[in-house]
């Protein structure tokens, strides 16, 4: 199957270990290139806390631009904006939202690459915090097992759910992609408008980004360039 599959709209709990909640937010993670630069107490406050805390001071932003809070259409915004940063699009910050993977044998022995094509991705600029949206292609060479094709999905979802960098963005999914499918034979390709550029700024509403992952035979130009051609993107020749 190559049309990606829809996603849900919240993050939904999965189980997850402490051990590797360690691993995810550990001090060993934090702080390299590929890492979102996270707090050591980021998890103190617990979601009901932070959604209390971000009501009250976005109620301040919206009260220092001069809205009137006791407008019917305004007064539950800072309550409505709380609850999406927290429930929906920056839950991928917490690790426990990160996807369980279950891997299938390959009983049919197929060893040729296997490519999702058009997964919508929905991000957030961590500079403006305004959205960034587009499409990935993600190409693997099977290690043996292969993946349920919805957990691809999640796995864009879950680290799409961040204040993000695009290149970071494709870093990180990436090496997620390589660990839980066993293999360095992982490509993936972001291509996406930002917002920030698009509605402010230089007011660019045409201009997408391409980002690029590949890993073990995807350097390969003859590998990559089947899988640009099945991802629809254009090759060198
Ligand atoms: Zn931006």
């Amino acid at each position: 199957m190559l049309n990606g599959k829809k996603i849900s709209g919240h993050c939904e709990p999965n189980d997850f270990s402490v051990s590797d909640l360690v691993k995810e937010i550990g001090d060993n993670h934090i702080g390299t290139a590929s890492d979102t630069p996270l707090r050591s107490d980021a998890f103190v406050l617990s979601n009901e806390q932070k959604k209390k805390k971000i009501e009250g001071l976005f109620s301040q932003i919206l009260e220092t631009l001069g809205l009137d809070l006791t407008d019917n259409s305004l007064r539950g915004t800072p309550q409505r904006v709380a609850k999406m940063y927290v429930e929906e699009i920056f839950c991928g910050l917490d690790p426990n939202q990160k996807p369980n993977v279950t891997l299938f044998d390959n009983n049919f022995q197929y060893n040729q690459m296997v490519v999702e094509k058009d997964i919508t991705v929905f991000s957030h600029c961590e500079h403006h915090f305004v959205p960034i949206y587009g499409k990935a292609h993600i190409g693997y060479i099977s290690s043996g097992k292969v993946i349920g094709l919805s957990k691809l999905n999640r796995l864009v979802d879950y680290y799409a759910r961040r204040p993000q960098v695009q290149e970071r963005l494709t870093m990180q999914i990436g090496h997620a992609l390589q660990q839980v499918l066993g293999t360095e034979n992982v490509a993936l390709i972001i291509d996406a408008k930002h917002l920030c550029v698009a509605s402010r700024g230089i007011r660019d509403t045409q201009s997408s980004t391409v980002t690029s992952f590949y890993g073990g035979r995807f350097v390969n130009s003859t590998i990559k360039e089947e899988f640009l051609r099945y991802s629809g993107m254009p090759t060198v020749h």
